[in-house]
């Protein structure tokens, strides 16, 4: 018997049992081995953006015969209301598989940056231990100085954040080089720019990843599962539907200085061990607000959070 001949490839949608998987020979639709399905598992079993082997039939359908190790998965934990079959009802739903990075999308302006909304994302992304690039599009809408007001401290707290323009291409170019080889999960209020953003970075990728956003705020009970992206120079971008089904649920209230970086070093300064941080004599954090340690703008979002005001 000859061995098997496989292909490797990439899941880059999951939809009903079947696996659109991209290779360098094309993308194949597959189905899972049945002996793969065998091994009870807590999660999904694949998703996308994990790596499979597969063989090909002469029709160009295709066979998932091994997923290989997952460096990481952003799981879905929500109550589960779609249909699933009885035994699959209590395990994780993997919304995305190996994802690198998350790019957090805000304009300059038009609309002016939601930033209790921008550290709310950079705690779930703290959370996931997902690097996070902030990119702030729209910047041919204020001056530099602006730009840099509005934010300008992110850099500071070990954040990257890359100045764009879908309108005029500035930046382009560094958004271009931050996705390059790399998975990276795109998230932000609408009208911020981010389907300009993408097909700015490559012709027709907005209009792709819209298409599957849209379908998610319509498809009122079906759960549209996020879809990757190629990009030509290598890497997969995934739209917004990942990030927004995560949520802080699963964040208790007393690890949250945690995944604010700045405060982290600070709350065993505290006076009390189980400080919140709201309102309690010798809070660390509280007196590095005072002195301009800490911005305001950051410690007003980790009391609001900190409050379950999401
Ligand atoms: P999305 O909802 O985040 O996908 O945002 P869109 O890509 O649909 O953009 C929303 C609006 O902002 C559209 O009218 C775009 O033309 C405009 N827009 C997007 N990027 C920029 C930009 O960099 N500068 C300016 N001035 N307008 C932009
Ligand atoms: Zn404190």
């Amino acid at each position: 018997m000859h061995p098997l001949k496989t292909l490797p490839g990439i899941i880059l949608k999951a939809h009903s049992g079947f696996f659109t998987v991209h290779t360098e020979a094309g993308a194949f639709i597959c189905q899972l081995r049945g002996r793969l399905k065998k091994v009870r598992r807590s999660d999904d079993l694949a998703a996308i953006g994990d790596r499979v082997e597969i063989s090909t039939q002469p029709d160009g359908a295709g066979m998932i015969e091994a997923v290989l190790p997952r460096r990481s998965a952003l799981l879905r934990r929500a109550p589960f209301g779609g249909k699933r079959v009885k035994e699959e009802k209590d395990k994780a739903q993997v919304i995305i598989a190996n994802a690198d990075q998350a790019v957090f999308v805000f304009a300059c302006a038009e609309p002016g940056p939601h930033l209790r909304m921008l550290d709310r994302f950079l705690v779930l992304a703290e959370a996931e231990h997902l690097p996070a690039v902030i990119c702030a599009n729209k910047r041919d809408l204020v001056t530099p100085e602006v730009a840099q007001e509005l934010f300008g401290l992110y850099p500071l707290l070990g954040y990257r954040v890359i100045y764009t323009s879908a309108a005029t291409g500035a930046g382009v170019a560094e958004l271009r080089q931050a996705l390059k080889g790399k998975i990276s999960v795109f998230a932000g209020p609408s009208g911020v720019g981010k389907s300009s953003l993408l097909n700015a970075v490559q012709p027709g990728l907005g209009l792709r990843t819209r298409e599957v956003s849209q379908a998610t705020t319509k498809g009122l009970h079906t759960t549209v599962y996020p879809e990757l992206f190629p990009l030509d120079e290598g890497g997969f971008v995934a739209d917004t539907p990942g990030l927004r089904a995560l949520t802080l649920w699963d964040i208790e209230p007393e690890e949250l200085d945690g995944y604010f970086v700045e405060l982290r070093s600070l709350v065993s300064q505290c006076g009390f061990s189980d400080c919140t941080h709201i309102h309690e004599p010798g809070c660390a954090v509280r007196r590095a607000v005072e002195t301009g340690q800490v911005s305001s703008s950051r410690y007003d979002s980790y009391c609001r959070l900190r409050a379950g005001d999401f």
